[in-house]
């Protein structure tokens, strides 16, 4: 495939960005994990759910096996899944003025979540309003079980975007075809995330923000990958001013983080993490 193609692929090169910032959604753009709370609260509840990411982390189960049992434990129809979820999820308090400043930096934001694709659609649409469309969502599907409908009770289930790996949606494909332009074309790549479903895509990006005191800040310490710390996205908007704006660069940024993790300010004990 010719570098024309590849990039008629990536609907967020058509303007040619500089800058993409790629990130996950639960936990990330919202304070609480959507799939978490349906199955913490309608579920199979905290404590399961909870060994589960651990398992992950520690590679006993893949990403992919123990989400799946989480969303099956989840019986509710999908339509009140979707209506609980919105009367209940919150916005990160920073996340709406860094997107209207992406907006007018021409900085795309693109979605890469292990979520289903409805609820983020409708969670984006409540949270952020209109503009939300301007964001390109990738997730995960859902789908009717044999002789249901999803709107039934234990109607859905999860249908993964990647069904053959392990990460169910392994983000590092889409990240691949960016990071793999040529170099005239390649954009600077910034990457947000919080938790077990992110480890497919710590590794692929220029700058990674890690969110204070979540999986993915013991997962990078455990496996070297660099990371910056933040708390909300009022200190990502900081960071990708600074660099924007030529005041620091994205190696600088990374290296402050790393430094700001080893002070123990990351949230998470570095013996417990290693
Ligand atoms: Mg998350």
């Amino acid at each position: 495939m010719g570098v024309h193609n590849a990039v008629a692929d990536l609907p967020a090169m058509k303007t040619n960005p500089k800058y993409i910032f790629f990130t996950d959604f639960d936990g990330t753009i919202t304070l609480q994990d959507s799939n978490d709370t349906l199955t913490d609260n309608i579920g199979y509840g905290h404590e399961k759910r909870r060994q589960g990411n651990l398992d992950c982390l520690a590679d006993r189960v893949s990403f992919r096996d123990s989400f799946r049992d989480m969303m099956d434990s989840v019986k509710l129809p999908y339509d009140q899944c979707m209506k609980y979820l919105v009367d209940n999820i919150k916005l990160d308090p920073g996340f709406k003025e860094f997107f209207q400043w992406s907006l007018a930096n021409n900085i795309p934001v693109v979605v890469l979540s292990s979520g289903m694709e409805p609820i983020i659609k409708a969670l984006l649409e409540k949270l952020v309003g209109p503009d939300a469309s301007k964001m390109q969502v990738l997730g995960n599907y859902v789908g009717a079980r044999p002789g249901k409908s999803i709107n039934q009770e234990g109607g859905w289930q999860i249908e993964f975007r990647h069904p053959e790996s392990g990460f169910g949606h392994d983000k590092s494909i889409e990240l691949r075809k960016y990071s793999s332009l040529p170099a005239d074309e390649r954009p600077v790549m910034f990457y947000a995330g919080d938790g077990v479903s992110d480890l497919s895509a710590a590794r692929e990006t220029d700058l990674l923000f890690a969110k204070k005191g979540h999986d993915l800040i013991s997962y990078c310490a455990r496996e070297d990958v660099p990371f910056t710390v933040f708390e909300d996205w009022s200190n990502i908007l900081t960071k990708c001013k600074a660099i924007v704006e030529g005041k620091a660069t994205v190696k600088e940024a990374a290296t402050e983080g790393y430094e700001a993790y080893k002070r123990g300010d990351a949230g998470i004990n570095v013996a417990v993490a290693k």
